[in-house]
């Protein structure tokens, strides 16, 4: 069964007091949810996590680590290991994340690294994929985003990678409000799910969730859902405010039923 799934990613945004004020309207609104035909999971700042996930103890809303590192302990100063966020209750992790390849400077190695780690350890990683703008301009958005799925997933099973989630998010849409068109979107979920069948098998491409991300908005969530390829959305900015990301969640549980 796949279930949709809405990511919210909030970034190095809120503070102890706003963080814990978004995990309790979302937890109070979720749970009244009827029905819930969709996966929803947050993803807060590392300091901010632990209270976060006592806010949503209950609610069926998931938590998420924004990052993680491979290694399972020892002298890494300033990194944060699987099982430490295994043991607060994280279930997923962001890999490879646009700010993380292009601002910190994160290669494809240290991203298969993460990934790989990751469902050794038990968290789900989500591999974030998407190409610059003067690479979509120059007709390379496929070749960029294979080289990044060929790498973020070297030497994975077909089994493990049933632990995987894609997010195609083209950096020239991440926090600028511009968004690829709906059809621009499933070009490249297509794309990567054919790829995904040469790489595995027809069956394990069908079952894997791409999603979408890049300035998703209460206004564009439908659209871009009712795409054949989309099976859910990684929103940032508007995941920062209850009230956008809930009218997102509910756009996806819409327009996506479990198949
Ligand atoms: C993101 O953080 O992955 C993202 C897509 O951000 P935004 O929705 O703000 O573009």
């Amino acid at each position: 069964m796949k279930k949709p799934f809405v990511a919210g990613n909030w970034k190095m945004n809120t503070n102890g007091h706003t963080s814990m004020d978004l995990a309790d309207r979302l937890a109070s609104a979720f749970t009244e949810l009827a029905g819930r035909n969709v996966t929803v999971a947050v993803f807060p700042p590392f300091v901010y996590l632990q209270a976060v996930g006592k806010a949503l103890n209950g609610s069926g809303i998931a938590l998420g680590a924004q990052d993680v590192y491979f290694e399972p302990d020892g002298a890494f100063t300033g990194e944060i290991s699987i099982s430490m966020l295994r043991d607060i209750g994280c279930n997923y992790c962001l890999c490879g994340h646009s700010e993380r390849r292009h601002v910190i400077g994160e290669t494809d190695g240290l991203i298969r690294k993460k990934v790989s780690a990751a469902i050794s350890g038990g968290l789900l990683p989500i591999l974030c994929v998407g190409e610059l703008l003067e690479e979509r301009k120059a007709s390379r958005t496929n070749e960029v985003v294979t080289r990044q799925i060929k790498e973020g997933l070297s030497g994975l099973s077909a089994e493990k990678l049933a632990a995987v989630i894609i997010a195609y998010e083209p950096v020239w849409a991440i926090g600028t409000g511009l968004t690829a068109t709906p059809q621009q979107a499933q070009e490249v979920h297509d794309f990567i799910r054919k790829l995904l069948s040469q790489m595995y098998n027809q069956r394990s491409a069908e079952d894997i969730r791409i999603l979408y991300g890049g300035s998703v908005k209460p206004d564009n969530a439908a659209e871009l859902m009712g795409q054949k390829d989309v099976d859910g959305v990684l929103v940032g900015g508007a995941s920062l405010k209850a009230n956008d990301f809930l009218v997102i969640i509910r756009a996806v549980m819409r327009f996506k039923m479990p198949v």
